[in-house]
Order: structure tokens, then C-alpha cells, then sequence
């Protein structure tokens, strides 16, 4: 089309709002990241008046009338898949923007932030009690707003599925949940009763803090990640911020165990190959993200897990590794940093939790989620049903509350439906690893030198795409067949049955 055919044209004046919008929403994830890098400690009460400001500016544009006027009039335009996709996004981000009274949706920012000071002190006083009532306040308002959005007949917590992963309601992830259930419980019973102890204590000693940043770097260039485009910081909780496909930061934090900073600095480097794969013509735009929650999950857990967790990954760099750390890598052989790194031991963090084990701990809060929004479970109830669970799955029980139920933020954040995105990221992962094996040999590959040619193929058939299209399509075309979590249950049972012995 030519641009004197664009202009008059609905959508191209939809396209300057949102660009406009776009700025705003970049300039608040910059103020996001520095907050929480490099910001100094006294800064934070007067940015948050910045923010807030910018925030005010961003909604205004998108609820307000031009924006309005120029989705219905785009619906008599004849628009390219692209457009159409971002008239889809926009309307969805407007619809909910415009759903919450106003008033309301102040009152509720300021509900959560006092919520979350007082899961912080909470949890650090190993006090439920304290929490308890500001809990029941955030979740009244969740099923509150919840309502708002519903579709005739719509269930609330569905509602709140669909903000993280489309298409993903109750009946399909009560199937979901039901198969690790049956499946994985069982199976990792047998793992804890085969008395097997995979020799591990290396992986915690002396390694100080200026080296593993050595090993961070090493690793996120060794995996892809483009340091012209991005940058690596230190931060408490490891996260990755993206702009646009020329700027993604990622952040690491230094631990105790090396392993766990290693294969956190591989997972965030996950998630930014992700965005850095999004094609020139989308980035900037509101379709210039991944997929979905669930679909970033599956991209950095694919690199943490599926790749870094074989020997054939480290082939080309555990020597590096090993000159960085000689005392105490230097005598352990490959297989056996392997092993090590794969060792399975329920435990009650999920942060921690090792790749078997981990979607146990999202079954937990999946199926208290689901009783807290659909059957009114009063909060008081959950501190004894989440020891209970983590009894029942994993066959250990929180001594206190901080290591149970108040060990995430995520619900003092309001953050319901969130958690399942986890578990269904390691889900298509299993299910895209299938269908890459079909034509390609990845442990040569890796062994070889070569995650290019396996990133290469990752952008091209996912991260290019951005949000044009949707999880479930993308695993359709990659895979011949719709999400079909029994690729997870195969892939888990035939790794870790090899590492333990045990028949599956
Ligand atoms: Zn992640």
C-alpha cells in the first residue's frame, strides 16, 4: 500500500496513539529495572510520583475516546494479519483498562502495595495471622474486578487464567494437573525409596562472587546472548526486563550454590533470546512481546533444563568453567558435574526446586487457587492444607509458614492464575523437544558447538512471531498436534528413571 493510500486510514492513526502509548509504557519498565538495580535506596517515593504520572498519561491514551473511535472504525478496514493482531491486543488492554471503575483501581494499587509490606514483615515474623486479613481484602477485590471482565457464564478464576495463558481455562488444566498427579507423585516416591544419594556437596564451597560473575557471562554468550543488545546486572530475585529487540536486560544473583546461579544467568538468558528473536517489524509494537507467560517459561526452562541440563551442553565449555573455578571443579569430572547438577530432592522452595519436583509445587497452589477463588476457602485454612499437599506430593512438611505458604509474592501481589504458566512452560518445552528431535540431533549439535543452530530453529518457528500468534497455535504448528502434557510426563520419567534406575 502506498503511504498517500495510508494516510485517512483508521489504523495508521491507531498506530500513532500507540506509539505514543509505547513510549510512556517503555519509559515506566526502564524505571522498573533501575529500581531495581541500580536505583540509590532514597530515590524510590518521589520516582513513584514519575511513575505514576507516566502511568496516569499511558491509561489516559489508551481509554480514551481516539482510541476508541479508532478500533470500531479499524473494523471496516481491510487489515494485514499484523494489524489485525494489534487492533486484537489493543482492544484487549483498553477492554481492560476500562472495565475497573477508576476509584477502584486506585484504591486496589494501594491495596497491594500495603499488601505486600505486610506479606514482607509476615513472612519474615513466620506470622500467617498478620497476613491473613489483607489477603482475603486482595483476593475479594481479584473476584471483584474478575466479575467485571466475566463473559455470560464465565467462572472468575478463568477469568484470571486467561490474563496469563489463552486458551488454558480449569478443564484443561485439571487435566493438566490431574497427569502430573498420578504420574509424578508416584514416580518420585519411588526415587526418594531407592536410597540412591547423587554426591552433590562440590556444588556448594568457595566460590566467590567476582568468578561466578565471570561464569555468568561466559554462559549467557555461550547460550546466545548478544551483549551489543543487552546487559547483565545483579539484583535479589533474578528477572529479564525487554524495551525492544535491541534492548534486553537480564539479572543474576550470586549464591552459595553455584549451581543455582549458573542455571539461573542460563534461564534468564532464556527468556532474552526470546525477545531478541522478535522480528524488526513487530518489536515496539503492542504484538512485539512473547507469546504468553507460559510460552516465555517454555523458552527459558528450554535452555536451563531440557539443554543445560545435559552433558552434551557443557562438552564445549565445562573446561572454561573448570578454569574458573579449579579449586573447586577442577577433579570433578564432567559425568559427574552432570549427575550433580541433576540431583532430585524434594524440598519446600519452589524457587529451588529442581526440574522433576517443580511442577508439584505449581500443582500445590493451582488447586488452592482454584479453592480459593471458586469455593470461598477461607484463608485461615491454607497455612494447614499447604503443609498438608506438600506432605502428600512431595513427602515433606513446612516447619513454618515462611518456608509454606507465605514463601511467594505472588498472591500478596494479587497475582492469581499466574503460578499454572510455570509448570505449562516446562510442558511445551517436552512437547517442542519432541518435535525438534524429529529433525534434528541435538545432543551432536550441542556437542559440536552448535546451540546456534538449535536457536536458530527456536526464532524461527516461536520467537519471531512475538504475540501474532497465540501458545497454543504456535505449539499446533511446530508440533502437528494441540498441548498434549504426556510429552512432559515421557520426558521426565525417561530422564530421571536412567539417572535413578528406575523402570517407568
Ligand atoms: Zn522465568
Amino acid at each position: 500500500m502506498k503511504e498517500t493510500e495510508n494516510k485517512g486510514r483508521a489504523f495508521t492513526t491507531l498506530s500513532e496513539l500507540l506509539e505514543r502509548a509505547s513510549a510512556l509504557q517503555t519509559a515506566l519498565t526502564l524505571f522498573e529495572w533501575d529500581n531495581e538495580t541500580l536505583a540509590p535506596r532514597e530515590a524510590s517515593s518521589l520516582t513513584a510520583r514519575t511513575q505514576g504520572a507516566l502511568s496516569a498519561a499511558y491509561q489516559e491514551i489508551m481509554t480514551g475516546e481516539e482510541v476508541g473511535n479508532c478500533l470500531k472504525a479499524c473494523e471496516e478496514e481491510n487489515l494485514s494479519e499484523k494489524e489485525q493482531a494489534i487492533v486484537r491486543e489493543a482492544k484487549k488492554e483498553r477492554d481492560e483498562l476500562c472495565a475497573i471503575p477508576p476509584q477502584e483501581y486506585r484504591a486496589y494499587q494501594e491495596l497491594i502495595a500495603r499488601s505486600a509490606l505486610v506479606w514482607a514483615e509476615a513472612k519474615k515474623k513466620q506470622d500467617f495471622d498478620a497476613f491473613a486479613p489483607i489477603l482475603k481484602q486482595v483476593i475479594d477485590c481479584q473476584k471483584r474486578f474478575a466479575s467485571y471482565r466475566a463473559k455470560k457464564g464465565q467462572k472468575l478464576y478463568d477469568v484470571m487464567l486467561d490474563d496469563y495463558e489463552k486458551g488454558f481455562d480449569m478443564e484443561k488444566l485439571d487435566e493438566f494437573f490431574s497427569l502430573l498427579k498420578r504420574e509424578l507423585v508416584p514416580f518420585l516416591h519411588n526415587i526418594q525409596k531407592s536410597g540412591i544419594e547423587i554426591e552433590d556437596a562440590f556444588l556448594t564451597g568457595d566460590y566467590p562472587e567476582d568468578k561466578q560473575r565471570e561464569a555468568a557471562i561466559l554462559l549467557a554468550g555461550y547460550v546466545g546472548f548478544d551483549f551489543s543488545k543487552g546487559v547483565l546486572a545483579v539484583s535479589e530475585h533474578p528477572f529479564t526486563t525487554n524495551l525492544h529487540n535491541r534492548d534486553v536486560r537480564i539479572t543474576t544473583n550470586f549464591k552459595e550454590r553455584v549451581d543455582s546461579s549458573l542455571f539461573s544467568v542460563i534461564h534468564e538468558s532464556g527468556h532474552a533470546i526470546y525477545e531478541l528473536g522478535i522480528a524488526d517489524d513487530l518489536t515496539q509494537t503492542l504484538v512485539g512481546q512473547g507469546a504468553s507467560m507460559g510460552m516465555h517459561e517454555s523458552q527459558s526452562r528450554f535452555f536451563e533444563n531440557i539443554l543445560g541440563r545435559r552433558e552434551s551442553f557443557w562438552v564445549p565449555v565445562y573446561e572454561k568453567l573448570q578454569e574458573i573455578f579449579p579449586c573447586e571443579l577442577g577433579k570433578i569430572a564432567l559425568p559427574q558435574f552432570v549427575r550433580a547438577v541433576n540431583k532430585v530432592s524434594a524440598g519446600l522452595i519452589r524457587t529451588e526446586a529442581d526440574e522433576l519436583t517443580y511442577g508439584l509445587h505449581v500443582l500445590v497452589r493451582y488447586e488452592l487457587e482454584k479453592e480459593l477463588i471458586e469455593q470461598d476457602l477461607p484463608v485461615e485454612k491454607l497455612p494447614a492444607l499447604w503443609a498438608d499437599k506438600y506432605e502428600e506430593y512431595l513427602g515433606i512438611r513446612p516447619q513454618n509458614v515462611s518456608e509454606g505458604v507465605l514463601q511467594d509474592i505472588h498472591w500478596a501481589q494479587g497475582s492469581f492464575g499466574y503460578f499454572p504458566s510455570y509448570a505449562l512452560g516446562s510442558a511445551f518445552g517436552a512437547q517442542i523437544l519432541f518435535a525438534m528431535e524429529k529433525e534434528m540431533d541435538i545432543d551432536r549439535l550441542l556437542a559440536e558447538g552448535r546451540i546456534c543452530e538449535i536457536r536458530e530453529y527456536l526464532r524461527e518457528h516461536i520467537h519471531r512471531y512475538g504475540k501474532l500468534k497465540s501458545a497454543r497455535v504456535l505449539l499446533k504448528e511446530i508440533t502437528g498436534e494441540d498441548f498434549n502434557p504426556g510429552y512432559y510426563v515421557s520426558y521426565l520419567k525417561e530422564k530421571y528413571g536412567k539417572i535413578y534406575g528406575i523402570q517407568s
